[in-house]
């Protein structure tokens, strides 16, 4: 995809994002590779449902502005060091679903093994301890984390997705604030009733096929 037809798809996501409720105002970031050292990245300080292909902003893979007339966003630090940590990933979302951060808020990772969607599309959403927004702390906590998982909860804060494309991010973003919200609701009627061992291994080991056959 052009830089041009990223910087458009990244704008519909802020909508997306908005009309989901899974950011509000200027919450929120989005991050794209355009190539091994470009990157597309939402504006800093902008209301995000009223972004603007142009108002994105190139940086190269250090973080130095290549092109726009705005400036980055001041989660780049963790954008970056997410980027570089993953080869595989081509885009991060950074958002502030309300359930799951929620769970975020109370102290809780999403691990319920309760749901085939979130075992299968997202796997274990583990919570990363609390970093202040905008500074390396948030990437310092994150990082550890990176490895292993597509989807992270961030505590007190929000939540963060990563795809190999902005719309497999996008979509886990969705996911992961559904499922918080069935899980919620479960518990509201009373107790979450985990899947079987036997189901959660056998969806595992579906998950890990299927990334198998995708990075073959
Ligand atoms: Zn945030």
């Amino acid at each position: 995809m052009t830089a041009r037809a990223t910087a458009r798809r990244m704008v519909e996501c802020c909508r997306q994002l908005a009309a989901r409720g899974l950011i509000a105002g200027q919450d929120g970031n989005l991050s794209v590779r355009l190539s091994p050292n470009r990157v597309l990245v939402t504006p800093a300080g902008l209301i995000k449902s009223l972004l603007r292909p142009s108002d994105m902003v190139e940086v190269d893979s250090a973080g130095r502005k290549r092109r726009g007339r705005r400036n980055p966003t001041s989660e780049l630090d963790l954008h970056l060091r997410i980027l570089r940590r993953r080869r595989d990933v081509a885009a991060v979302v950074h958002a502030h679903p309300p359930t799951a951060t929620g769970f975020a808020t109370a102290g809780e990772e999403l691990d319920a093994f309760a749901l085939p969607e979130l075992i299968f599309l997202i796997g274990r959403v583990p919570l990363v301890p609390y970093g202040t927004p905008g500074t390396p702390a948030l990437a310092d906590r994150v990082e550890p984390f990176l490895a292993e998982h597509d989807a992270l909860l961030l505590a007190n804060h929000g939540a963060v997705t990563l795809g190999r494309t902005l719309n497999e991010a996008w979509v886990r973003m969705e996911s992961l604030e559904h499922a918080a919200l069935i899980l919620w609701t479960a518990r509201t009627l009373g107790r979450v009733t985990p899947l079987a061992h036997e189901a959660v291994e056998q969806l595992q080991r579906l998950r890990a096929r299927a990334h198998r056959e995708r990075d073959a």
